[in-house]
C-alpha cells in the first residue's frame, strides 16, 4: 500500500533499526518507546488488523509468533518476561494500520531493579 508508512519501511523506502527480516516477516525497534526494550513485528504482508486475517494467513500469523518468541529470546527477555500487545481499530489506539506485534520488556535489569 504505497501511503502505509511499514509498508515503506518494508520496501526501504524509511529508515528503521532492523532486528530480523525474513521473506515474509520484519522486526524493528519502535521509534518512540513506550517499554525499554520495544521492538515491532510485522508482517511484510499490508494486512490493516487482526480483523482482515483470514485462514490462509495461518501460517503468516503462527510464524509471527514463534518469531516473538525467538526475538524475546535473542534480545534477553525471555528470562524477565515481556508483553505481547495487538491494537485493533481506533478504538483500542491503532495509529498504523498495518497489522503489528508490539513486543514490549526490559523492565528487570540484570541487577534485579526495575527500569520504567
Ligand atoms: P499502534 O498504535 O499499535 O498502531 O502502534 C504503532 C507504533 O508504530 C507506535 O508505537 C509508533 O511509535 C510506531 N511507529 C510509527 N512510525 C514508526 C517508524 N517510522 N519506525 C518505527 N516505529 C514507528
Ligand atoms: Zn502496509
Amino acid at each position: 500500500m504505497t501511503d502505509c508508512i511499514f509498508c515503506k519501511i518494508i520496501k526501504g523506502e524509511i529508515p528503521a533499526k532492523k532486528v530480523y527480516e525474513d521473506k515474509s516477516v520484519i522486526a524493528i525497534y519502535d521509534i518512540n518507546p513506550k517499554a525499554p526494550v520495544h521492538i515491532l513485528i510485522i508482517p511484510k504482508k499490508h494486512i490493516s488488523s487482526l480483523m482482515e486475517i483470514n485462514k490462509g494467513d495461518k501460517n503468516l500469523i503462527g510464524g509471527i509468533i514463534l518469531r516473538l518468541k525467538t526475538v524475546a529470546q535473542e534480545l534477553g527477555l525471555d528470562k524477565s518476561g515481556y508483553k505481547v500487545v495487538v491494537n485493533n481499530g481506533p478504538g483500542s489506539g491503532q495509529l498504523v494500520f498495518h497489522l503489528h506485534f508490539h513486543l514490549l520488556g526490559g523492565w528487570i535489569t540484570k541487577a534485579g531493579g526495575w527500569r520504567v
